[in-house]
């Protein structure tokens, strides 16, 4: 049984203190995944991994298959997704290196698929609170076992990116009351919903974005230097979560999404669709 899977942001492309590795490759309906997805132990637990832009950050944020990702993912058996993602803050009290587990997310990216329904099967899944409190919590208490610096709440504004933003646009999102802003949290958690999978992010802060007046402009290179030291944070955070993480008879209301989205008729007349979402409907399916 595997406990959970990580999906790596940049400067994560493997985890340290995995034993009995195997790497995987899994054909999707929606193609390949990011890179092989590896498997490996810690402790007694056994965890999935996947670096989101791959294992050489190849990908730009408009590139990932987040559905190939998502859906290896739960054809894998996996219920609980924890996602690192390195964002810029809007906030002043969220400092750069501290992390944030966003309870809230608000979509401006505009090139990407965010939905595996569709062709005749629509599902209209509840997404509220898009981020699963269960497991934000729970990585909440990790993070207090090692004593990192980090905001239990927070709205993630996701940008298609790659460029960072404008002053005026960076000033526009506090206005609306962003924390931090990153650019895969979406399609990433709608797509985790839609597969029926708790999801919580770990937000590595790498910086003020460029809203800050007394700070100079954000560049890759301040950014890279945050980020090295955010890496090292977030991979021991990692390590404590996949030896420690029980999932075992926790039923989350994210493992249902699907039950009241769906209507079983028109699953039985787009039986083509619904074969293509195969592990998604499995359990919707008549036997
Ligand atoms: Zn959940």
């Amino acid at each position: 049984m595997i406990e959970a899977a990580f999906i790596g942001g940049s400067g994560v492309y493997e985890l340290e203190d995995l034993r009995d590795i195997e790497t995987i490759e899994i054909i999707t309906p929606f193609g390949n995944t990011s890179a092989a997805v590896t498997l490996g132990s810690i402790g007694h637990k056994r965890v999935a991994f996947i670096p989101r832009h791959g294992t050489d950050h190849s990908l730009s944020p408009s590139e990932v298959p987040y559905k190939a990702n998502i859906y290896a993912l739960k054809a894998l058996g996996v219920r609980k997704v924890i996602s690192v993602s390195a964002v810029g803050s809007l906030n002043e009290a969220i400092k750069p290196l501290d992390i944030v587990i966003p309870d809230q997310l608000i979509d401006r990216t505009k090139s990407r698929e965010d939905t595996f329904f569709g062709d005749g099967l629509v599902a209209h899944i509840s997404f509220a609170n898009p981020f699963c409190k269960n497991l934000s919590s729970m990585i909440d208490s990790f993070c207090e076992s090692l004593a990192i610096d980090r905001h239990l709440s927070g709205t993630y504004l996701a940008i298609e990116g790659p460029q960072f933003s404008t002053k005026a646009e960076s000033n526009l999102y506090r206005k609306w009351g962003c924390d931090i802003i990153g650019m895969t949290a979406i399609p990433e958690a709608k797509l985790a919903r839609e597969a029926e999978m708790c999801y919580a992010t770990i937000a590595v802060v790498t910086d003020y974005d460029c809203w800050k007046e007394d700070q100079e402009e954000v560049t890759a290179s301040m950014v890279i230097n945050n980020l090295k030291q955010n890496v090292e944070t977030s991979k021991k955070l990692i390590s404590k979560i996949a030896g420690n993480i029980n999932t075992l008879g926790d039923e989350c209301l994210c493992n249902a999404s699907l039950r009241d989205a769906l209507v079983t008729q028109r699953i039985l007349d787009n039986q083509k669709i619904a074969k293509k979402l195969g592990v998604l409907l499995q359990k919707y399916l008549p036997a």
